[in-house]
């Protein structure tokens, strides 16, 4: 079965003093989910977002919150992340000492669940749970910050995933989050991944949000 390509904006570099008028904007202009990047000043230095900012996304849009958890100890914060209502949890395997039972209790949550490599983190890591999470994440930056230049070296990641996740016999997204802009999404695109987190090329694109949204978009109906 095709997957839809899908593009997943990142309120990171939205203007927080606006969120609910930039997400409905970025709506508007087709986004097909809403990135959120929880950083807990552990796992990576910065501190950005909790499960408060995703109950009021929740209140203003419609659209699925992919929830991208860069914690230490994740398994502690997901009940409150599920609660405030957030459709796609996932979690570093860096962080999950016991990945198989996380990704079981978010599905018992009621959400999809996701893993997350890093960019020096082996596919081998997660081959094993390749068949119980929905979504695989691959970081091509070091997370911390918005705005990083993409690694192209986790390109050959990608197209291993898209290999493995081949022989499974059930819909997995293959997500790609780092550095994406016009210039990096075909190349992420080639090597295998169907969603797309962008953050700077929506939220800080010089003609405004919904042009961010349909340069992209054109990238991937081209
Ligand atoms: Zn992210």
């Amino acid at each position: 079965m095709p997957t839809p390509f899908l593009i997943s904006a990142s309120i990171l570099s939205s203007d927080f003093s606006r969120l609910g008028e930039q997400i409905h904007e970025a709506e508007l202009a087709g986004a097909d989910w809403i990135h959120l990047d929880v950083m807990d000043g552990h796992f990576v230095p910065n501190l950005t977002l909790g499960p408060v900012i995703v109950e009021a996304c929740r209140k203003v849009t419609q659209l699925p919150l992919d929830v991208h958890l860069m914690v230490e100890s994740p398994e502690n914060l997901l009940a409150a992340f599920a609660n405030a209502g957030s459709s796609i949890l996932s979690v570093h395997v860096e962080a999950c000492p016991h990945l198989h039972r996380t990704i079981q209790t978010i599905h018992e949550l009621g959400c999809k669940a996701g893993v997350v490599l890093n960019p020096a983190t082996p596919v081998d890591l997660i081959r094993p749970i390749l068949p119980m999470v929905d979504l695989v994440l691959v970081l091509s930056v070091n997370p911390g910050y918005s705005g990083q230049v993409f690694l192209p070296e986790v390109l050959p990641k990608l197209s291993d995933l898209r290999r493995e996740l081949g022989k499974i016999n059930q819909p997995v997204w293959l997500e790609i989050d780092g550095g994406i802009n016009e210039s990096t999404l075909p190349l992420a695109r080639e090597a295998g991944a169907t969603v797309f987190v962008a953050a700077n090329a929506i939220f800080k694109h010089p003609d405004g949000i919904a042009s961010g949204i349909h340069q992209l978009r054109a990238l991937l109906s081209s």
